[in-house]
């Protein structure tokens, strides 16, 4: 085995220790289409990161410089078109479409790669990991029982099927609220 060894094969990258940005971020920022966005992190007075985020009316462009390990800065630029679905109470309800034609309300940046949590197999490293599985779990499960969240399946009632995704969204808003305050915890001045 030699040095390989302490190599631990099954070592996941957490959520927390990447950049990610969340549907309630545009939200906050009152993000208006046309907008553009420098996101910012910093640690200690240091910055840690930075993003920039070009809003259009049906899809975000995400765009940073990326540097690999040793190696030069590549130009990063993806676009992350948007998926709209109603709200219960009226209005509507945006969401980030992933490539996987996941739709997600927090994506996150790793490499050249701007994803959700699945795709780029994140683990929860908090202390709250058992809260976030639970509520992930919960949501997987609500969201395949709808099958694709964004379409209502066959003989179910509309109001039903908003009640539905009302709930799926709360939950990604308690999840994600959960995930925030242990970042926050974790890494103390850092925006979010
Ligand atoms: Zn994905």
């Amino acid at each position: 085995m030699g040095r390989g060894s302490y190599y631990r094969w099954n070592a996941k990258t957490a959520t927390g220790d990447l950049l990610s940005f969340s549907v309630k971020d545009l939200k906050r920022l009152r993000f208006m289409p046309g907008y553009s966005h420098t996101m910012t992190w910093k640690s200690r007075g240091q910055e840690t990161g930075s993003i920039g985020l070009d809003l259009g009316h049906d899809a975000i462009t995400v765009h940073y410089k990326s540097t690999p390990h040793g190696g030069a800065p590549i130009s990063v630029r993806v676009v992350i078109p948007f998926a709209f679905t109603p709200c219960h109470y009226g209005g509507q309800r945006r969401w980030f479409m992933c490539s996987c034609s996941r739709s997600v309300t927090r994506l996150f940046i790793k490499g050249q790669r701007v994803a959700c949590r699945h795709c780029l197999n994140l683990a929860y490293s908090s202390q709250r990991e058992d809260v976030l599985d639970r509520l992930s779990r919960k949501i997987d499960k609500k969201q395949s029982a709808l099958k694709n969240e964004r379409h209502r399946p066959k003989g179910m009632h509309q109001r039903t099927f908003w009640k539905k995704q009302d709930e799926i969204y709360r939950l990604e808003d308690q999840k994600w609220k959960t995930f925030e305050s242990e970042y926050a915890r974790r890494f103390p001045g850092l925006p979010f």
